[in-house]
């Protein structure tokens, strides 16, 4: 059983649940609406044009092509299997990028966390406390500066046979943004997107801001609090969703990487309100892991970034 919250810092949530009141279609009055399984999670896509759902869907299963790390065509695929890959430039940058913020958190943030997530059964489901020595051999394999990338071939290399990288934290942030740019591109001024929490707000609905319920408490939803959000993303991490329980405690899917244990966090969720679905994803995961103090510093780092917290 969880633990119920005794205290609430400021607004929480779940993972997103959006909710519109209606975004009239000029012509038809008519809102357009799809949710699909993609990125390993259900996807949703809100707009006043039907164009809007394949042109973001269309993207996030380009970006789910590339990143997701059980599609066995997929570059990161290939890359855990082999520890080699000359990548494409996107999936290049966004791992660059994630190196990038594995150093301005001092590793909790570490997208070499694949073999953590393989051990304590997060990636099949078939969930285990794994003995000390082998979370000590798995840290052997953990740490993102044991990425080599080669920038004048975008070639990305591991240092040491067995390592995997793992996106969950970041690819599904950055789908979103992918998607956005492509809803650009065509025109259309306003829409939402909601991949697993991952939520981005394009526009407002006839002057009105999106709406999106975020939840204080996972237990009762009656508790549920609102955003008003336009050309802001949002995402959540916490450890309510993907957990097990071991003797009455609780393993939750983010990782400390220094112990190798899941993050025994204080707060329940973490969620970030920022300019774009790729600062909103990582932030909220390494906040998660970084605790209270030190995750706030790392967000006033970053502009326009608003953290709400739910603590225990
Ligand atoms: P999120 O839901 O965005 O917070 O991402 C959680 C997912 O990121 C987990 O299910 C793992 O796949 C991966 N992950 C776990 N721990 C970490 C970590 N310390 N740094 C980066 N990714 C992680
Ligand atoms: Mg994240």
């Amino acid at each position: 059983m969880r633990r119920h919250i005794t205290a609430i810092v400021m607004i929480g949530c779940t993972a997103a649940t959006v909710y519109f009141t209606g975004c009239n279609n000029i012509a038809t009055g008519r809102l357009y609406s799809e949710k699909r399984v993609a990125m390993g999670t259900f996807v949703e896509v809100i707009s006043c044009e039907s164009r809007a759902l394949y042109i973001a869907f269309d993207e996030i299963r380009r970006i789910e092509k590339l990143l997701s790390k059980y599609d066995q065509n997929s570059e990161v695929w290939k890359l855990n299997r082999s520890g080699r890959l000359k990548a494409s430039p996107e999936t290049f940058y966004i791992i660059k990028q994630a190196k990038e913020f594995y150093t301005l958190t001092n590793g909790a943030f570490d997208i070499t966390v694949g073999p953590l997530v393989d051990l304590w059964g997060f990636a099949d489901k078939k969930y285990s406390l794994p003995s000390e020595n082998k979370i000590k051999s798995a840290l052997k394999l953990i740490g993102s500066d044991k990425i080599i990338l080669h920038e004048k071939d975008n070639v990305i290399q591991f240092e040491f046979p067995g390592m995997k990288i793992d996106l969950g934290a970041i690819a599904k942030g950055y789908a979103v943004d992918c998607a956005v740019n492509r809803l650009k591109d065509a025109g259309i001024k306003s829409a939402l997107i909601n991949a697993g929490g991952q939520v981005y707000c394009l526009g407002s609905k006839f002057s009105k801001p999106w709406k999106v319920a975020i939840r204080d408490n996972p237990n009762n939803p009656s508790r549920d609090k609102y955003l008003y959000l336009q050309d802001k993303a949002v995402s959540t991490s916490g450890d309510y969703e993907q957990f097990f329980t071991d003797k009455q405690k609780v393993y939750g899917h983010i990782f400390d990487p220094k112990t190798g244990y899941p993050k025994p966090a204080d707060f329940f969720s973490v969620t970030v309100i920022a300019d774009d679905a790729t600062t909103a994803d990582f932030l909220s995961t390494a906040i998660f892991v970084l605790g209270e103090k030190d995750g706030l510093a790392l967000a006033a780092k970053f502009k326009g970034v608003e953290v709400k917290i739910v603590r225990k």
